[in-house]
């Protein structure tokens, strides 16, 4: 059950980040973001013109998938 709750948790929060996300990147279209915002590092240029909405470097949103899909393959699991 606490898992549950956990898991629960972590999804809303997952979401909320993504909802945050997405409404500051909205507002900020017009320049995309030159800073990660996972480990503040530098986005590569060719990234920010490839993905000007990603506003995470690779390694961050690779960790990022890693976890969501990890994440919901448990929960499929049971
Ligand atoms: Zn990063």
């Amino acid at each position: 059950m606490v898992d549950l709750v956990d898991r629960a948790q972590e999804a809303e929060r997952l979401n909320t980040e993504d909802a945050l996300t997405s409404l500051r990147l909205r507002v900020e279209a017009e320049k995309p973001a030159e800073k990660c915002k996972g480990c503040g590092g530098e986005i590569g240029e060719a990234r920010r013109k490839a993905m000007p909405q990603a506003g995470r470097c690779i390694d961050c949103e690779e960790a990022r998938e890693r976890q969501r899909k990890l994440f919901y393959r448990r929960s499929g699991a049971r």
